[in-house]
């Protein structure tokens, strides 16, 4: 049997043993499905509807598809193959927060890319190649606890900083997911929401990830040699920016000289973090007094750099969302309980106050746990390594690798699963 039919088989038989578990979603008849086979030939089957749960449990039984996915959007006929047919009704609000689509540093540790122009290869996360410029990059992504911590903090940052506070989002309305890979999704499930347009939809992306904050329009501003910060102090953006200010001043010193040199944060020079060091006392005192709008004299920061570094705030606070997720009122996601084809792992549904203890990958929790290939008694099986390198993968608190091309490894079935839909290895 080949792998890819192996793995199906697997899919099949976890949909048939665990049906009864596999959570429903709302207005079920009105949604739209698609699924990715595990044949390559066929890129997605979508237009799809189903009458009930059952009838699709069934279907995945039979099929065992890599990928399975429902719409946000509810229409009257969802499965019209024409779009404009379907007698769209509105749609759920999405948000996906992906490693993938932003920077963490443990990327240079376990991030594989490879130019298929000239051949250049290296580790982290690239758009183009450093060495020819152009954008042909394949890439190796792989799955880590940091990269995981760091998205389920956007998450939180998100419901907590954004949805709550500012639209008056409550949690009731929200349904979250660990994505099966390198992510969540969240939904906000309201009527009011549904029928937001693409537009109006993007501007609410742009505001939670602080995307074309104008910092002069909130107040930033120097009039005669003083700089001033900003006036809203009760709400929005300008109390978010203050408070993270704060924050971050009643650090210590060492970890405030780090973040303010990360490259891919503040990407200040030494001197002038120095200064910025000089006055932090001052800048505590101003804002715990309430003086925070008008900003501390401080050596070698002008305009350019007052910007630089609540520029930098912006991004600690905003969240980071793939905002053509949020806007596209077509898009279809993960359904909750199926499993992503890439890593054999469950898209799991958690509550908000289960978030802040969710490990997706070593859950205490077996209703919570993504990891469902795990079996009661050991098992193990061969493989031999295809890739020629694959970075080492740690689950359920054991490193497993990394490997390297030709070596036959022996791993536990879990592993194995993992690493077969990451199509880095085949059974022997
Ligand atoms: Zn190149
Ligand atoms: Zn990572």
């Amino acid at each position: 049997m080949s792998d890819i039919a192996y793995l199906k088989r697997l899919f099949r038989t976890y949909y048939k043993e665990k049906r009864s578990e596999i959570p429903t979603v709302s207005l079920f008849d009105n949604r739209e499905f698609g699924y990715i086979p595990w044949d390559k030939q066929i890129i997605m089957k979508r237009h799809m509807s189903f009458k009930s749960q059952d009838s699709i449990t069934k279907h995945l039984i039979n099929e065992g598809p890599r990928h399975v996915y429902f719409s946000g959007a509810l229409y009257e006929q969802p499965e019209i193959q024409d779009m404009d047919g379907k007698g769209y009704q509105g749609c759920d609000f999405i948000v996906d927060i992906d490693v993938d689509h932003f920077y963490t540093p443990c990327k240079e540790d376990h991030d594989f890319w490879y130019c298929k122009e000239c051949g250049k290869s290296g580790l982290g996360m690239v758009h183009k190649c450093p060495k020819c410029g152009k954008s042909k990059i394949k890439t190796l992504a792989w799955i880590c606890d940091k990269c995981l911590d760091v998205a389920k903090g956007e998450i939180i940052k998100l419901i907590y900083d954004f949805l709550i506070p500012d639209f008056g989002i409550s949690l009731s309305q929200m349904r979250i997911a660990f994505s099966g890979h390198r992510g969540y999704h969240l939904k906000i499930e309201s009527e009011q929401i549904r029928n937001l347009s693409s537009n109006e939809r993007r501007e609410i992306a742009d505001y939670v990830s602080g995307e074309n904050i104008s910092l002069e329009i909130l107040g930033l501003q120097k009039k005669s040699g003083t700089f001033y910060s900003f006036s809203g102090d009760t709400y929005g953006w300008p109390k978010k920016i203050i408070r993270k200010t704060y924050e971050i001043l009643k650090k210590p010193n060492s970890e405030i000289h780090e973040l303010l040199s990360e490259k891919e944060k503040f990407d200040f020079s030494d001197n002038y973090i120095k200064g910025f060091l000089n006055s932090k006392q001052d800048f505590i005192d101003k804002i715990a007094n309430n003086k925070y709008f008008i900003l501390p004299s401080i050596e070698g920061f002008g305009m350019t750099n007052w910007r630089k570094f609540f520029t930098g705030i912006v991004h600690e606070v905003g969240v980071e969302i793939d905002t053509p997720v949020t806007i596209d009122i077509h898009r279809l996601i993960r359904y909750p309980g199926s499993l992503h084809g890439k890593t054999g792992f469950k898209v799991q549904e958690i509550f908000p106050d289960e978030l802040d203890d969710f490990n997706p990958l070593d859950e205490v929790n077996e209703k919570l746990d993504p990891i469902v290939f795990e079996s009661k008694v050991q098992t193990t099986q061969k493989l031999e390594v295809l890739e020629a390198q694959v970075p080492a993968t740690k689950i359920k608190g054991k490193t497993y690798g990394p490997y390297t091309k030709g070596e036959i490894i022996e791993v536990p079935h879990h592993i194995a699963i993992f690493l077969l839909c990451k199509e880095v290895v085949k059974t022997i």
